[in-house]
């Protein structure tokens, strides 16, 4: 079987949130499972720097204002088809915006271009090769969906994944003349959204089957509460929806290999992670003593709850917790986690930025990682916590409510808890939970046994992986009637 998966993002080239641990994670999963997956990736400059050029495999004499070409390529074990666009893709910052953020006034021509790329290939541009199957990630490439349904391709069964509704790129009708979409795209039915064009929207109107990372999080968009406008239309495409929860790479998070912990564990040597703990404190300024540390790895946004974190940081220190904090993003959300470490002086600790090797260290030294969010389709880091025996706490919504066991005292006495849950996401269940938190970390009874049972929970690809494949299947069934 072969898949066209299209992704403005892939691990380990070019990475800003989780949705590149799947585009990445998932040809390498189902590769043993015979799918075929091939990713069509905008050629950023990293991108481009990492392959030696080959002949390309398709020419666009004219692509959105330029030039352009598809190389189709190996790097890192991924087979790719890279757009080589200077025009959109060859400059400095990050994929959607400028070195301070500011996103490419231009994205909407940027990724309606790897879109058409998209549904060209499926629709057979590239010699001796014609996929079975398009998959689209998100608004960047959901217009390749619009573009095979109105072109060549049109038979072609596809699937979206959305792995975050609240980006959804809508852009004015002005564009619509420019993406070489026929007049009858411009409908209710087709790429219009509230008179301009959704490319999400078009995405979602034109896949034959709609996924998500999550099944909280595909019942949570039916509703107007966390279907950002676009319930209505899932709701009618709600036969076609699926919830599939992201694995993670088991090999590149592994505790008892991890290169960037200091003192590699297993479940039965827990006690090895000490050291690990001990960077922390050292990177963190935290004092060395023997009370939680519950960590923070995470965009500070609203959507991930920073705010109502940064609410009861004291309540937090107060009730003997220490706070270790990596993130970027809200600038007014950094002050208050920097104000927070200048009140509570070695109890809380913060780190401005990304840092992916930072990260590996805390998952494996500190007790427990705290994750507040208001929604989230899946989340990756309470997946990573789990495999390394840092606790999650978490906000019971989306993915978090499908993977983690509350440690009420049904789920303690049984031995089955991995984690502490709460809701609503406000400031007062999560300083509950923190307090649930505190108390079961004095018994190491009890603590070593969630950790434990965390360690066991299955967080690979491999039984997720099987889902996309028999969707794949079914909707290959329904391409043959
Ligand atoms: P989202 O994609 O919404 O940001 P996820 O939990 O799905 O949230 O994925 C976030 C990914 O980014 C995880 O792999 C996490 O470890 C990583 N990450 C987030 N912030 C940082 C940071 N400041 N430093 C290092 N890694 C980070």
């Amino acid at each position: 079987m072969q898949v066209l998966s299209v992704t403005p993002e892939i691990f380990p080239l070019i990475k800003t949130g989780g949705l590149a641990d799947v585009t990445g994670a998932l040809p390498v999963a189902l590769a043993g499972k015979g799918v075929a997956m091939r990713t069509l990736i905008p050629g950023y400059p990293q991108v481009m720097d990492a392959f030696k050029k080959k002949k390309p495999v398709h020419h666009y004499p004219l692509l959105q204002g330029g030039k352009a070409s598809v190389h189709a390529v190996q790097i890192a074990g991924l087979d790719l088809f890279v757009l080589d666009a200077p025009h959109l893709f060859d400059r400095p910052g990050g994929p959607y915006g400028n070195a301070i953020g500011a996103d490419w006034p231009d994205n909407w021509r940027r990724f309606a271009a790897l879109s058409q790329v998209g549904g060209d290939i499926a629709g057979g541009a590239v010699s001796g090769y014609q996929p079975d199957i398009v998959h689209a990630h998100d608004w960047q490439s959901a217009m390749t969906l619009a573009y095979t349904r109105y072109g060549k391709a049109v038979g072609t069964p596809s699937m979206i994944t959305v792995h975050n509704l609240a980006f959804q790129g809508q852009f004015g009708a002005g564009i619509f003349g420019e993406l070489g979409l026929p007049a009858a795209a411009m409908a209710l039915d087709g790429v219009e959204y509230y008179g301009g064009v959704g490319f999400l929207k078009a995405g979602l109107q034109a896949a034959w089957a709609i996924t998500t990372v999550s099944p909280t999080y595909a019942q949570e968009i039916r509703s107007p509460e966390f279907g950002m406008g676009l319930d209505g239309l899932i709701n009618m495409r709600s036969v076609d929806l699926y919830g599939i929860v992201n694995g993670i790479d088991t090999e590149i998070w592994n505790p008892e290999t991890d290169k960037h912990l200091v003192s590699n564990y297993t479940a039965k040597t827990l006690k090895a992670r000490h050291p690990n703990r001990t960077a922390v404190e050292d990177r963190f300024n935290l004092d060395r003593d023997d009370s939680p540390i519950v960590c923070v790895i995470s965009r500070l946004t609203w959507q991930k709850g920073m705010d109502i974190l940064a609410a009861v940081v004291d309540g937090i220190v107060a009730r003997g917790a220490r706070l270790a904090i990596l993130g970027s993003g809200d600038a007014g959300l950094e002050g208050a986690m920097l104000a927070a470490a200048a009140r509570h002086r070695g109890r809380i600790g913060v780190v401005v930025g990304y840092d992916e090797a930072l990260s590996h260290t805390m998952q494996g030294g500190c007790d427990a990682i705290v994750i507040p969010s208001r929604f989230e389709p899946c989340g990756l880091t309470q997946l990573y916590g789990l495999r390394y025996g840092c606790v999650p706490v978490v906000a019971r919504t989306g993915g978090l409510a499908d993977t983690i066991i509350d440690a009420n005292e049904a789920a303690v006495s049984a031995g089955v808890a991995t984690g502490f849950q709460f809701a609503p996401a406000d400031s007062g269940a999560l300083l509950h939970a923190i307090r649930r938190l505190v108390e079961a970390h004095a018994n190491p009874t009890i603590w070593t046994s969630m950790q434990r049972q965390g360690m066991k929970a299955d967080v690979s690809w491999d039984k997720s992986a099987q889902k996309y494949l028999e969707l794949y299947r079914l909707l290959l069934s329904k391409r043959a009637v």
